[in-house]
């Protein structure tokens, strides 16, 4: 028997699987990021045992505390959080990817801080998809993200991978897939510009096929592994 946990992440490995398939788009293609906010290290090291690689965090003093914690796991460690320009150090020490970046000042410091011992810090840009006022992320305008991209491209220590959005919730699976088709359609704009990006980090778990029939080749996925967040207290 299964732990409770251990089915859940085999049921949404099953949900990518079926969506790649129902596209036609290989499993490979797309990648379970398991987002662990406000769960304890022995749920991660539940996931972690069951083959699931890659962890996604929100809060930069609750990952660190972790990453001690679990330092003994050869974990793949993903920061998901709005980034404070003064905490920028921690972030290129500690993370192998970060989705949030949407201001030139935090690239270029990212880069600057990324130690010459690890590899490029792999990044995605942040696209306020929804152009809601009170998200962060950069505006979906096509030539603004494009002279923004070619920026962060030149920097050395950042390997710009993609772009990353939390789409506004949506009442309908058509509103929820024309977000998904909007940041594929940046995607290509910037491909047919020069700026070749692999990534599309969008999908959680209530909307992660629709992400994946759009082109998501990381999906973000916390409540369908761990169950309900504790609420903070
Ligand atoms: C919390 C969070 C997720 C996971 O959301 P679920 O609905 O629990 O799957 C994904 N991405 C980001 C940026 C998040 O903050």
């Amino acid at each position: 028997m299964l732990s409770n946990i251990a089915s859940s992440l085999d049921n949404t490995n099953q949900q990518i699987a079926l969506a790649c398939q129902k596209v036609g788009r290989p499993r490979h293609n797309v990648l379970l990021m398991a987002v662990s906010k406000r769960h304890g290290v022995e749920k991660i090291r539940q996931v972690y045992d069951c083959g699931q690689k890659d962890f996604g965090e929100n809060y930069l003093n609750e990952a660190l505390e972790k990453q001690t914690v679990l330092r003994d796991l050869p974990i793949i460690w993903h920061y998901i959080g709005h980034i404070q320009a003064n905490k920028t150090r921690k972030i290129a020490e500690n993370f192998a990817w970060v989705h949030t970046v949407d201001s030139i000042k935090v690239a270029h410091r990212l880069s600057k801080q990324r130690p010459d011992n690890l590899p490029a810090l792999n990044i995605c840009l942040q696209v306020n998809i929804d152009s809601e006022q009170s998200k962060s992320g950069l505006l979906p305008d096509k030539p603004d993200l494009l002279s923004f991209a070619q920026e962060v491209r030149r920097l050395p220590r950042i390997n710009l991978c993609g772009l990353m959005c939390i789409p506004a919730p949506k009442m309908t699976k058509v509103a929820e897939s024309e977000t998904f088709t909007a940041m594929q359609s940046l995607q290509h704009y910037l491909s047919d510009n020069g700026v070749k990006l692999t990534t599309l980090s969008m999908g959680m778990s209530s909307d992660l096929e629709s992400a994946i029939s759009c082109g998501a080749t990381i999906v973000r996925v916390g409540t369908a592994i761990f169950g309900q967040r504790p609420q903070l207290h």
